[in-house]
């Protein structure tokens, strides 16, 4: 009998991996716990996979002899538990599908930046003219894309979670933009179990390959030695120092490794400080692919942005209204604040992961000129910044929450939904949330 590969989970990531595995001739099983999507539902069905929703039935799943687990099922759900008890050998879908492509794969993680980096690099990969397929959190999951293109490189958004599960897998360049606390809820409120998740990242990497990373990162530096890695190093930071390979220097990005590449910082399509180190960090990827110097100035300066991260929405009656929904923890909601060039009121809450909120309390009380609570339970933030005497509001949904910072801001204002949280008390999701941010403000 054919071995049996069942997939815990049927969104974008599971529903790939089933299909992988189906393809590749495996007894495959599919079952989730929640509803699955009609346009999954279809994919499986298409391809003949057994599937169930609602429900995970353990004589159909503690039979397999290998489980793909999607990234939203946390360690402890008592599947998984069940699974570990028998010994059944649980993998990420990019680690099941890194075993039948032999495309390279460049490798994106971090606590923040990854989408804009992921999708920045690929911009650059594509304009460059070069076969290649984008994957991870963004998009089509990898393993649907290896079962069914064929790909020369593939440009891979990783979360911690995918990380997780990866063993085997090697990234021939891997990126790390940064490490500060995030997820903490699933990583038994341990920060070193986080960053050692980040750190997976350059697993099985050899001396062919590269690892870049922001060398201004204090955990990332200060935990580099514990890793053994055996890529090469390419750190970045802002300002040219030693033993860095990409830097800003008399307002021109220079990288200097593996080959010297120039441009002026001023024709970067993406602006702030952040957004520079993403820059730094994909450039230095192509660089490493060998793209053309020209191809990369090119790529770099005509790059459109990516929804949902500090998007500019509209200005009305003078104000501007900026949507950076994606800034779901404390750390991207501070160089959210950092980038804006003017007093801001800031719309914030949702679901707390865990947060400090003292890294933006000097921003806030530098920068804001109102704050509006957004969340079904906004206690919290109500303890954390009343005492500091900015007017609040305190709403329950996007409408209100538009309202009420338009009712606070002064003409040549900013207002920023940067929310610190994740979504889902009042939202479907951060894409749900940032919509209606849109919305309503068009409404306006
Ligand atoms: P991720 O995919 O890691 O969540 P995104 O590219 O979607 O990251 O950006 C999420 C938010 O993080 C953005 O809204 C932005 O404000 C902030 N951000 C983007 N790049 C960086 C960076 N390099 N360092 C810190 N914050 C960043």
């Amino acid at each position: 009998m054919a071995e049996r590969i069942v997939v815990l989970g049927a969104g974008e990531s599971g529903a790939g991996a089933a299909v992988l595995a189906k393809v590749k001739g495996f007894d495959t099983f599919v079952s989730d716990m929640s509803d699955i999507k009609d346009t999954y539902k279809q994919q499986l069905d298409q391809y003949g996979i057994a599937w169930e929703e609602g429900k995970h039935t353990e004589e159909l799943i503690l039979n397999a002899t290998e489980v793909i687990k999607s990234p939203g099922i946390p360690n402890d759900a008592p599947i998984i538990r069940k699974l570990e008890e028998q010994g059944i050998p649980i993998i990420s879908e990019i680690e099941f599908a890194g075993r039948y492509t032999h495309a390279k794969m460049v490798c994106i993680t971090g606590s923040n930046g990854k989408t804009t980096t992921t999708s920045l690099i690929y911009h650059i990969f594509k304009s460059a003219g070069l076969n290649v397929g984008l994957a991870g959190n963004i998009g089509k999951s990898l393993a649907l894309q290896v079962a069914e293109e064929d790909y020369d490189y593939y440009v891979i958004e990783l979360s911690s979670f995918q990380l997780d599960n990866m063993y085997n897998f090697r990234a021939n360049i891997a990126v790390l933009m940064n490490i500060t606390p995030d997820h903490l809820d699933r990583y038994d409120h341990c920060m070193q179990n986080y960053i050692d998740a980040k750190f997976r990242i350059t697993r099985n990497q050899t001396d062919e390959d590269a690892f870049i990373f922001w060398s201004d990162d204090p955990i990332i530096t200060e935990q580099l030695d514990r890793h053994g890695i055996h890529a090469h190093l390419y750190p970045f930071s802002a300002m040219k120092k030693e033993g860095v390979i990409a830097y800003v220097e008399d307002e021109e990005v220079v990288i200097t490794k593996p080959t010297d590449f120039n441009m002026e910082q001023e024709k970067l399509a993406l602006t702030g400080t952040h957004n520079l180190y993403n820059s730094l960090a994909a450039g230095i990827s192509a660089n490493l692919a060998g793209i053309r110097k020209e191809s990369i100035r090119k790529a770099l300066s005509d790059f459109k942005g990516v929804e949902h991260r500090l998007e500019k929405v509209a200005r009305v009656r003078g104000i501007d209204f900026i949507n950076d929904s994606k800034a779901t923890n404390v750390n991207s909601c501070w160089y959210a604040l950092q980038s804006m060039p003017t007093r801001t009121v800031l719309i914030l809450g949702g679901k707390d992961k865990g947060n400090d909120y003292t890294e933006i309390a000097d921003l806030v009380r530098e920068k804001c000129s109102g704050l509006v609570y957004l969340g079904a339970d906004n206690s919290k933030l109500h303890a954390f910044f009343d005492p500091m005497g900015l007017p609040v509001a305190d709403v329950k949904s996007m409408k209100a929450a538009v309202e009420a910072a338009y009712g606070m801001a002064q003409k040549g204002e900013t207002v920023l939904l940067s929310p610190c949280c994740a979504s889902f008390d009042l939202f479907e999701s951060y894409e749900d949330r940032g919509r209606q941010f849109k919305k309503y403000v068009k409404e306006l």
